[in-house]
C-alpha cells in the first residue's frame, strides 16, 4: 500500500565530530522516503526553490518514490546547518532558513489523495494540516515535529494532535509539548489530546511506543561509528510507516514489529552522511539487522532447576 508524505525538501550542513558536508540533500520529507521506498511505494509532496539539484533528488524515482507532488517555487530553497558535537544524541541548530517554504501550501495531486498511509513530517503544522483538508480517509495518519514548531506553533500542533492517530518525536520535544518530565506522563498527556499510540524516541538509547495502557520498547542498534544523526528520527518514521503499509497489519504484534524496522532505518541513516547509506542499504543487510535485534534483547526467563 502507498505511503504518501508531506515534509521539508531541504539542502543541509552538517558538522560532526567526523566531518562536514554542505548543501547536501536533506529535509524530514527526503530522509522519509529514502527510508520506506525500502518497504512500499511513497508519494512525496513538498517544495524545493529554483536553486534545488533536481537531478539528485529525482535518483529517488527510480527507487519507487513518485515526485509529482514536489513543486519548484521562484526563490530559496529550505536550508537548514546543525552541529553535533561529541554527544550525537542532540542537534544544534546554528541556522535555519525557510526561504520558499515560507510561501508554500501543499496542494495534494488528485492522484496522491486516496493513499492509505498519511506521513506527515516535520513541517509548519499550519502545513500539515492543511493536508489533511485533501486526503480521503487514509488508514493511519502520523506525524512528527520538532521543537521549532513547539515553540512558535504551538497552538496548531495541538489541533493536529486531535486529528491524527499517531505521533513520532524525541524525548526532549515530548517533555517541551507536554511540560512533563516524566515520558510515561508526557505520552499520557499527548494520547488524551487524540492520538492513540506515540512513539517517543531517545536517539541511541532507542524508541518507546505507548498505546492506551501499553508500553513497548525497542532498543536503538548498537553502532560503534555513528558519522552523521541527521534524518535518524525521519529515517525511523520511514521505516516504521513503510513496514506498515507493505505489511498493511495494524495489529499490536506488527506495530511491535514496525518499531524494531524503524529502529533499523534509523541505524542505516547515521552510518553515513545526508541518505548516502539509505539508498545503499540492501534488502539483505535490512533483514540481517532485524534478526540482530531480535538477538540483541533475547534472554531465558527460566530459573536454574
Ligand atoms: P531528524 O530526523 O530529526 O534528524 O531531521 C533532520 C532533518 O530535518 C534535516 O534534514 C533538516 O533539513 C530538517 N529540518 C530541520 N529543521 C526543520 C524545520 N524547522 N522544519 C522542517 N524540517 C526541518
Amino acid at each position: 500500500m502507498t505511503v504518501l508524505v508531506v515534509g521539508s525538501v531541504a539542502l543541509d550542513s552538517v558538522e560532526t565530530p567526523f566531518g562536514k558536508a554542505d548543501d547536501v540533500l536533506g529535509g524530514s520529507g527526503v530522509f522519509f522516503s529514502s527510508s520506506a521506498s525500502h518497504f512500499t511505494k511513497v508519494q512525496l509532496v513538498g517544495v524545493v526553490g529554483s536553486d534545488y539539484p533536481m537531478e539528485r533528488l529525482r535518483g529517488l524515482e527510480g527507487r519507487g518514490v513518485d515526485l509529482a507532488g514536489v513543486e519548484t517555487a521562484d526563490g530559496e530553497s529550505f536550508r537548514w546547518r546543525g552541529r553535533y558535537r561529541h554527544d550525537l544524541n542532540s542537534a544544534e541548530t546554528l541556522e535555519t532558513r525557510l526561504g520558499v517554504f515560507s510561501n508554500f501550501r501543499p496542494k495534494i495531486p488528485a492522484q496522491f489523495r486516496d493513499a492509505p498511509f498519511v506521513f506527515l513530517a516535520n513541517i509548519d503544522p499550519r502545513l500539515q494540516l492543511e493536508v489533511l483538508k485533501q486526503v480521503n480517509r487514509p488508514r493511519l495518519i502520523a506525524c512528527d515535529t520538532m521543537n521549532f514548531w513547539i515553540e512558535s506553533r504551538r497552538h496548531e500542533l495541538l489541533e493536529l494532535l486531535g486529528r491524527v492517530d499517531l505521533i513520532t518525536l524525541n524525548d526532549g520535544e515530548a517533555r517541551q509539548l507536554t511540560e512533563q518530565s516524566n515520558l510515561i506522563k508526557a505520552a499520557k498527556w499527548i494520547m488524551a489530546r487524540g492520538p492513540r499510540h506515540v512513539i517517543i524516541k531517545k536517539g541511541e538509547h532507542g524508541a518507546f511506543m505507548f498505546s492506551e495502557d501499553r508500553v513497548f520498547f525497542a532498543p536503538a542498534y548498537p553502532l560503534e561509528n555513528v558519522f552523521d544523526p541527521t534524518g535518524a528520527g525521519d529515517s525511523f518514521a520511514g521505516g516504521f510507516i513503510g513496514w506498515l503499509a507493505r505489511s498493511g497489519d495494524l495489529g499490536e504484534a506488527n506495530l511491535r514489529r514496525a518499531v524494531v524496522y524503524g529502529s533499523a532505518m534509523g541505524s542505516f541513516a547515521v552510518e553515513g552522511f545526508s541518505n548516502a547509506r539509505l539508498l545503499e542499504v540492501t534488502r539483505s543487510e535490512i533483514t540481517a539487522r532485524i534478526d540482530e535485534f531480535a538477538r540483541l534483547v533475547a534472554f531465558d526467563t527460566s530459573l536454574p532447576a
